[in-house]
């Protein structure tokens, strides 16, 4: 059977110099098209909305774009919602936003200001944790809907980053760890 760590090693691509100098980007294009791959990764992330073999979260939020790729079918395994985080302008009706340092300029997400039940426990979705400032900015939205971000599950944490010291005490699945 195929662990979700050897799927990650197998199935994703290093691209370097994309999308600057400097930066490798991880593809993760090849893995969506193994479905094989694909179905261990999702279980893997969707153990860390389970304690003890039981379903502890009540939504799952991603990140647009890859957290949507990921975070549904884990939804989906955890048999809850799915919400996405998206970029600014992109949600039709009122939103909260945050806004975040990138290395040059600054990003903003945005959340349906209805999206979440207050009190709802949440497990964040995402492929790659960098900085962590898409997670930290993801959390503050949570926080903003009167949710509650219990986790994080991603397919792969950058460590050289340091992404890890903006999550205080919110705990972090990561498949592999480069
Ligand atoms: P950060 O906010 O710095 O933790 O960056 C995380 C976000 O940027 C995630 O949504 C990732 O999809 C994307 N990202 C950052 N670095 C990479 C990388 N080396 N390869 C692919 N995606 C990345």
């Amino acid at each position: 059977m195929t662990s979700g760590a050897e799927a990650l090693a197998r199935l994703v691509v290093d691209v370097p110099d994309y999308p600057e100098p400097g930066v490798v980007f991880k593809d993760v294009t090849p893995l969506l098209a193994d479905p094989a791959g694909l179905r261990a990764v999702v279980a893997a992330l969707a153990d860390a909305g389970r304690r003890d073999g039981e379903v502890v979260v009540d939504a799952v939020v991603g990140m647009e774009a890859r957290g949507f790729l990921f975070g549904t079918p884990v939804a989906l395994e955890l048999g809850v919602g799915f919400v996405p985080v998206r970029k600014a302008g992109k949600l039709p009706r009122e939103t909260h936003s945050r806004s975040y340092a990138l290395e040059y300029g600054e990003a903003t997400l945005q959340i349906h200001r209805d999206a979440l039940a207050p009190g709802a426990r949440v497990l964040l979705v995402d492929d790659v944790l960098a900085t962590g400032g898409t997670v930290e900015a993801t959390r503050e939205l949570v926080t903003a809907c009167g949710a509650e971000a219990v986790g994080v599950a991603v397919l792969m944490e950058l460590s050289f980053l340091h992404g890890r010291a903006r999550l205080g005490d919110l705990p972090l699945t990561a498949l592999l760890t480069l």
